[in-house]
Parts: C-alpha cells; sequence; structure tokens
C-alpha cells in the first residue's frame, strides 16, 4: 500500500474516544472500530432492513447490509486511490445506515412525523445514537465507545439545533466546516452505491426497463459501448456489463476530479481538509449526469406505484405502532420500558427503529390482530 496522505486521518493522531481505551494490539485504532461496527446487532439487522424493496419481496435484492458492503467496497478502492485511510472509510461506510429504520425512507418519515413534538427523528443521527449509546455490550460504557474520526463521519448532516448538543462531533455543522476526507469518501460511495444498484434491482424487478433507461446519458453511454463490443449478450449479462462500466466511470471521474481539488487546496492535514471547502466531488458533466440519473430513478423507481403501496402500508405500521405503544410503554419489552422512564417518546422511538422490516410486520400483527398469534 503506498504511503498515507498527509491529509489522511491517522489513529495516531485521532481526537480519540469518550472513554480512553489502551491502544489496541496488532491493529489500528480504525480497524477497531469497524471490528466493534461489524460486531453490533444493530450491523446484524440491517440484513432484514429495506433499501427500495422490503425483505421479503424477493431474495436478490440490495438490503441495507449488502447496500453497506457495496459502500464499503467502493470507498476503499476510492481512498486507496487517494493514499487516504483505507479502514476509516470502511468503517464509517459500515456503520453510516445503522440508525436506519425498518422501510427505509417511507419507514422514518412516518417515525419523524411521530416524533414532532419530541425532537423529530433523523436516521443519520440515528446512525450516531446507536454507536454512542444503545448498543449496550461493554462492560465499561454504553455504545461502541468508536473513535471521533468515525463517529464524524456517520454523522453526515446535522440541523444547527441539533448539532449543540453533540459536543465537538457537532461543532463543524455550528462552524461551516468539512469533515475529514475519509468521510466525503464514504458519503460519495454510498450514492454510488445505491444510484447503481437501484438500476439493478429497479431492471430486476421489473418496475423500470431498458428502454426507459436507454434515455438517460450515464446508463446509455455504457450500455452502447457493451453491444458494440457484444452484439449477441442479453438479459442480466447485458444489465452487468453495463452497470459494472457506471461503477468504474463514477469511481475513475470522482478521483481524477477529487485529486485535481486537492492539489489545487494543498491541505497541509486533516485539520487543513476541516477548514477547506469539500474536496471529494465529481467533474461538473459527472455531477450533471449523476443528476439526470437520480431524477429518473425518483421518478420511475421510487414514486413507482407498486414502491408506493408498500410505503403507504409501511408508514401505516410504524404510526399504528407508534400510537399503541406511546399510549402503554407497558406493551414494549422490560429494557426498552426501563428506558421510558426517562424520556417516553424516544423509548418508543429507539425500540420501533431498531426492528427489521420483518419484526414490525410480526410485532403490529401481534398487537392489532385477534387470531391465534403467538404473544
Ligand atoms: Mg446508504
Amino acid at each position: 500500500m503506498a504511503e498515507l496522505a498527509k491529509y489522511a486521518a491517522r489513529p495516531e493522531q485521532s481526537h480519540g474516544r469518550a472513554h480512553s481505551e489502551a491502544t489496541p494490539n496488532g491493529r489500528n485504532e480504525f480497524q477497531r472500530d469497524r471490528d466493534r461496527i461489524i460486531h453490533s446487532s444493530a450491523f446484524r439487522r440491517l440484513e432484514y432492513k429495506t433499501q427500495v424493496f422490503v425483505n421479503h419481496e424477493g431474495d436478490l435484492f440490495r438490503t441495507r447490509l449488502t447496500h453497506s458492503l457495496e459502500v464499503a467496497q467502493i470507498g476503499r478502492g476510492i481512498a486507496r486511490n487517494l493514499n487516504l485511510h483505507e479502514d476509516l472509510v470502511e468503517a464509517i461506510a459500515l456503520a453510516h445506515d445503522l440508525g436506519h429504520t425498518p422501510f427505509g425512507h417511507a419507514g422514518q418519515d412516518a417515525l419523524n412525523a411521530c416524533m414532532k413534538d419530541h425532537g423529530g427523528f433523523e436516521h443519520n443521527l440515528q446512525s450516531l445514537r446507536v454507536v454512542d449509546r444503545l448498543e449496550q455490550k461493554y462492560a465499561e460504557f454504553d455504545g461502541l465507545n468508536l473513535t471521533f474520526e468515525t463517529r464524524e463521519g456517520i454523522l453526515k448532516h446535522c440541523s444547527k439545533e441539533n448539532a449543540r448538543h453533540l459536543g465537538e462531533v457537532g461543532e463543524r455543522f455550528l462552524k461551516g466546516n468539512s469533515p475529514s476526507l475519509e468521510a466525503q469518501v464514504a458519503n460519495l460511495a454510498d450514492e454510488i452505491a445505491y444510484n447503481n444498484h437501484d438500476v439493478d434491482d429497479g431492471l430486476r424487478s421489473g418496475l423500470i426497463t431498458l428502454e426507459q433507461l436507454e434515455k438517460v446519458a450515464l446508463f446509455s453511454q455504457h450500455l452502447q459501448q457493451v453491444r458494440n463490443k457484444y452484439p449477441q449478450l442479453a438479459g442480466r449479462r447485458l444489465i452487468h456489463e453495463t452497470i459494472r462500466r457506471m461503477i468504474n466511470a463514477l469511481v475513475t471521474d470522482l478521483c481524477q476530479q477529487s485529486a485535481a481539488l486537492i492539489a489545487a487546496a494543498a491541505p497541509q492535514s486533516i485539520e487543513s481538509v476541516r477548514t477547506s471547502p469539500p474536496l471529494i466531488a465529481f467533474s461538473d458533466d459527472m455531477q450533471r449526469q449523476q443528476h439526470e440519473l437520480k431524477q429518473f430513478l425518483r421518478r420511475n423507481l421510487y414514486q413507482h406505484y407498486r414502491v408506493k403501496r408498500m410505503s403507504s402500508k409501511a408508514s401505516r405500521i410504524i404510526r399504528e405502532l407508534f400510537a399503541v405503544l406511546i399510549d402503554d410503554v407497558g406493551l414494549m419489552p422490560d429494557d426498552f420500558q426501563f428506558k421510558a422512564k426517562d424520556d417516553k417518546a424516544r423509548a418508543v422511538s429507539d425500540y420501533i427503529a431498531g426492528m427489521t422490516d420483518r419484526y414490525a410486520i410480526v410485532e403490529y400483527r401481534r398487537l392489532f390482530t385477534v387470531e391465534d398469534q403467538p404473544i
């Protein structure tokens, strides 16, 4: 591996953990963060949480878990190319969606509406809450006690109001500073991953078609290349050959544009990265193409009536679970009842946010149906 750039994050210069711990043996601090994330129960639950399609709709669609693995893979490649710290990018990528509710964005919007008078709900902030407080498995602290750098990367966006209560990790939102380049890489690797896998899953589901995608420049130019080279190719292979080229083009563009921005800004350390504008970015042309693809996906996939039907059901499940549980917290398992003594609404929100899609569906049935259901 090439030497780390001087503006990369360095474990030995970390701003540290909330509870100080001895330096790990045989691995660096960011590796330890990654290892703790992988061993967390919130990470395992990602397997049964929706990305676009609800978990039971098909075994081949992305889940939050496979999405997070793809983000980590793409992010590590970019980090290596730019001589940034791969382990930190990986840790951030694997943790970035830990706070997602069941049923994807529909679930988050519904829970946010339920929490309107109680401080709201935001999945990004919840990811930080999971690693800072909700995981309870270590003897000496709540949460995973991750380094500042991993926590900084997990908190992608944050309102000023919330940032004021978060200590050091909230400061950049008040000062208008940037996070580490590793955090910026994980953020854009997330975009590359979901735009591409949503095209793949959308085609697999039949909700969008190749004919429609031929009108989207970013897709059609690569589809054309594949057709020129392999005129007989069809079906899944044609789609995959196109998508792999699209991912490659996005990653290559991001690396080139970012290297140029970094060279121009010439940051001398991670601290000067934090006071510079964002330096990890696509070229303007690629940004435009990616925007066109996103709009296509929004119109044709995320707002497809079959996706909306599931979202509508999901919102109802979340709203009704919230209503019945806040009305009687005694219906929740003991540890959440205990937490409800401090803050009733937040305990209900944490309980619901932690559910997988299928757990939420089962819990809904247990609470609302009178047929023979095991309690
Ligand atoms: Mg994501």
